[in-house]
């Protein structure tokens, strides 16, 4: 049961529950920009970003995770985020990350009429939050 301050976060993938606790503060990237929501945020819904999704939890600690997309609803301070996937920063590996991000980097700058150049952007963008999320750890 959440006290007045804090709220109850659940991140939901199609695989998996990639968090679930008691949180004091989020900030998710909307279609609209950064959305900071305290405890007893109004009730809303919102798309999300390809970007950081930070959660402070009771303790004070600061966690920033690699979000991929997804909604985010808030409802009677509770917040669940559905998203297509989201990882922590422990479970992501840089090597392969740098690795999808040079494959990207050389298919967008290809001249071949066969690459996706969407596809390519979009890997590229993926590969460059995970080096971000896990350079914020240090
Ligand atoms: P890659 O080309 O390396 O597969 P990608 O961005 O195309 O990267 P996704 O399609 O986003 O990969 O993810 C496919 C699966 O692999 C997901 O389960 C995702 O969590 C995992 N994954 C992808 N890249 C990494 C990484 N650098 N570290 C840990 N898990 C990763």
């Amino acid at each position: 049961m959440s006290s007045g301050k804090t709220m109850h976060l659940n991140i939901i993938t199609p695989d998996s529950t990639v968090y679930t606790g008691e949180v004091s503060f989020i900030v998710a990237r909307t279609e609209l920009g950064d959305l900071g929501i305290l405890p007893r945020h109004a009730n809303l819904v919102a798309a999300l970003e390809i970007a950081p999704l930070r959660i402070d939890t009771t303790d004070g600690k600061k966690t920033y995770l690699a979000n991929f997309g997804g909604f985010l609803e808030i409802k009677d301070n509770s917040v669940t985020i559905v998203t297509p996937n989201c990882e922590l920063p422990e479970d992501i590996d840089v090597e392969r990350a740098k690795r999808a991000k040079a494959r990207a980097e050389e298919r967008l700058h290809s001249k071949s009429a066969d690459i996706d150049f969407d596809r390519a952007r979009l890997a590229l963008q993926r590969s460059l939050l995970r080096l971000d999320i896990k350079n914020k750890v240090g």
